[in-house]
């Protein structure tokens, strides 16, 4: 049986985008509560009845989350551009090598916006 799985995680960061052009309001340093959905697929183990334990799946991604955590994104190494979609790459690269099962990150900066990131 092939399911998904997503648990969410929550981090407050501030970030600038140095390279947009004068008067964009995303120059300025601004701040965000971002919500991180973390989807997993696959084949669900018959023995346990899980896909993936959520326990173990927060194991993995709180540590990767606790270095976003009330930083200034542009001072996270490796992401040199902190729009959503390479904070969405930067998080994927992070947990995809101890998470085989990953198939989507989520980011929402607002109540109102997201974006998708499945890997390349
Ligand atoms: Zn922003």
């Amino acid at each position: 049986m092939k399911v998904k799985l997503t648990k969410i995680f929550r981090f407050e960061a501030s970030h600038r985008l140095d390279h947009l052009p004068e008067g964009h309001p995303c120059r300025h340093m601004h701040g965000h509560s971002y919500q991180v959905i973390v989807e997993i697929s696959g084949q669900v183990n018959p023995d346990t009845g899980f896909l993936m334990d959520y326990g173990d799946m927060k194991d993995i991604v709180k540590p990767i989350i606790d270095e976003l955590d009330h930083k200034h994104l542009n001072d996270v190494e490796g992401l040199n551009i902190t729009s959503a979609v390479y904070l969405a790459r930067w998080i994927w690269e992070h947990i995809k090598p101890q998470m085989p099962l990953l198939s989507r990150i989520t980011i929402c900066e607002t109540g109102s916006t997201s974006c998708e990131y499945e890997g390349e």
